[in-house]
């Protein structure tokens, strides 16, 4: 088994980043539209249950269901030490991906507000930069991903 790139069943793009977890579970990550999905993600599952129950409203108005049943959710992407990436709005006509880039905890942070001793970075969230629905990649870009995939 091996991961490949498929056809993404929610934005029909060609950057869907499929992987075979174990023999029953599949999972994607389309890069183009910046949404997630996986076997076990499917329409009426306790899974997706327990997904609406805690997820944030806006991910709820952006949850859709493909033609196969299986439920996408938009992507909270985070590389340690280097920034996240997530959906920021009010509501699924009105959002954008938000990037954030990691930036250390300086001794003057320290003063400012309590970190867990081993954590060395944080998210610079002033900053952000906000990018089109349609712009996920270049959202990644802000917080390093090509320099790590
Ligand atoms: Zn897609």
């Amino acid at each position: 088994m091996k991961d490949q790139l498929i056809e993404c069943k929610r934005c029909g793009g060609n950057a869907c980043y499929e992987q075979h977890i174990n023999e029953t579970t599949t999972t994607w990550m389309c890069m183009g539209c910046g949404f997630t999905s996986s076997t076990m993600m499917l329409e009426g599952s306790k899974l997706v249950a327990d997904l609406l129950e805690t997820s944030p409203e806006l991910h709820k108005d952006l949850l859709i269901t493909d033609d196969t049943n299986h439920v996408w959710d938009p992507a909270t992407f985070t590389i340690p030490a280097k920034g996240m990436v997530f959906t920021d709005g009010t509501s699924k006509e009105d959002w954008k991906w938000s990037a954030v880039k990691a930036i250390p905890i300086t001794e003057e942070d320290r003063k400012l507000k309590q970190y867990p001793k081993d954590q060395t970075h944080r998210m610079d969230m002033p900053n952000a930069k906000l990018f089109d629905k349609s712009d996920f990649m270049d959202a990644l870009e802000v917080i390093g991903f090509y320099d790590i995939y």
